[in-house]
């Protein structure tokens, strides 16, 4: 007896001496240095001399867009709407495929024309384009993403560019949460598991921002910058030539002034490129945070080693103290007020007043919250000190709000038209709300204005 369990021990110990089997692992395929971010085809050239620059520093490079960019004229074609995204999904990977990047994805977010990053995210289903942004960074593992600043500005402004910030930015900080998607990280639990993913959760390192925002001042010294101009080792071109050649994909958006480059020689391209067009200009990008140290302006990869780092939970700021009876702006202004303060984001430049760019002979909404914390429903008086020519259309006057309630409540301005011998580069104009209750003013909120011939809708 003794004997024959020693025979089958040693059974189970050859057994246990055959060759691990290997369990499936991450495909290295996907893995990514840099994850850029951006919202429609196109905005890619925001960072494309950037990586050209990543590219010969052999760094792998994967973007995702938020949106097919299916809004606005064709340049190309008579494709329109859902077709023209169709078109334009074709052209950013062209674009991309120029310098070589192929792992491009597109979240299922709808290009909305407006300045309002809360619009574009209802637009964009937010839950459901966040879920989709998490997963590829999953898949991705990049050690830094790059995408727009989330923050409203003087400028485009465009409400896409602001929700793919605001989405890469939530990615950051969700895709290292295990109990953030859980599903996507969950083990199989059948053979041809569909629907648990298998991914691991993963700390991205860095993240940094590209400003849509026509002023820079305050963003210089927020960031690295970096010269565009430098010769590529891959294609003996400058950095800014990759990405204007890049850009040549983006017919339906710009036939007309490639069209002109074509004809061009190449001292005239120089010239044009990189004199009036921007192309030759520093690209400059924001330190959003690092979850690996390093200082503000330092290169992107200082500090960056290969390998995954434990899950870094942001740190939340504490709510800021208001007094009893308060008024302060609401929309995209305190919006962003909350997502500096959720995502651990405190050094993000915004401009102070807040600011905005809008269409002349229009309306200006200026959105307000009112807060209540007394006992008592409170009479609150509302006004506006406008420039001259500006009037008030609706929503000044007296309104009460019950007791520890916040109310919303809404000031409708009467925006002039443009004169006729307007300044080229027009003037920044304030608008002061004065908010009242018993005599007592509650305080001012302040906007900075300026009018243009076209802005994207408020
Ligand atoms: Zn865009």
């Amino acid at each position: 007896m003794k004997k024959l369990f020693g025979m089958v021990l040693l059974a189970c110990l050859a057994a246990n001496a055959q060759e691990p089997k290997s369990l499936p692992q991450a495909d290295e395929r996907y893995k990514a240095d840099v994850l850029v971010v951006v919202a429609h085809p196109d905005d890619e050239g925001a960072a494309t001399p950037y990586m050209a620059r990543a590219l010969d520093e052999h760094r792998r490079i994967a973007v995702v867009f938020g949106t097919r960019g299916s809004s606005g004229s064709n340049e190309a074609g008579a494709e329109q709407g859902a077709a023209l995204g169709a078109v334009r999904e074709v052209e950013a990977r062209n674009a991309l495929t120029t310098m070589g990047i192929t792992n491009v994805w597109f979240l299922s977010g709808k290009d909305t024309a407006t300045q309002n990053v809360l619009q574009s995210l209802a637009n964009w289903d937010h839950g459901e384009t966040l879920e989709q942004l998490v997963r590829l960074v999953r898949l991705t593992r990049p050690e830094v993403i790059l995408t727009f600043l989330p923050g409203t500005f003087i400028g485009e402004d465009h409400g896409d560019h602001q929700a793919s910030g605001v989405l890469a930015t939530e990615a950051f900080d969700l895709a290292g949460d295990p109990s953030a998607f859980p599903e996507q990280v969950s083990g199989p639990m059948k053979r041809l598991e569909p629907l648990l993913e298998n991914l691991r959760p993963w700390q991205v390192k860095k993240i940094y921002y590209f400003p849509d925002a026509d002023r820079e001042d305050i963003f210089r010294g927020k960031g690295p910058s970096y010269s565009v101009k430098e010769i590529s080792k891959l294609s003996n071109r400058p950095y800014w030539r990759m990405a204007l050649d890049s850009f040549r994909a983006h017919q339906t958006q710009a036939k007309g002034y490639l069209d002109r480059i074509a004809q061009m020689d190449e001292a005239q391209i120089e010239k044009l490129a990189t004199s009036e067009d921007g192309w030759g200009e520093d690209q400059r990008f924001v330190l959003g945070k690092s979850a690996v140290g390093g200082s503000v302006t330092a290169d992107i990869f200082e500090g960056i080693t290969p390998g995954a780092i434990p899950f870094a939970r942001p740190e939340v700021a504490p709510e800021p103290s208001r007094p009893d009876l308060s008024v302060e702006l609401d929309g995209p202004w305190s919006f962003y007020a909350e997502f500096r303060r959720a995502h651990g984001l405190p050094n993000l430049p915004h401009p102070e007043p807040p600011e905005i760019a809008l269409q002349a002979h229009g309306i200006m909404v200026i959105p307000l919250w009112i807060r209540n914390r007394t006992p008592k429903a409170q009479e609150i008086t509302l006004s506006a000190t406008l420039p001259a020519g500006w009037t008030v259309d609706s929503g000044a006057g007296k309104f009460t709000v019950g007791a520890r309630q916040t109310a919303a409540a809404r000031i409708e301005v009467n925006l002039p038209p443009l004169a006729q011998d307007a300044a080229k580069k027009p003037e920044v104009q304030e608008v002061i709300v004065r908010a009242e209750a018993n005599g007592r003013a509650l305080g001012d909120v302040k906007l900075r204005v300026e009018l243009r011939k076209r802005a994207l809708p408020q």
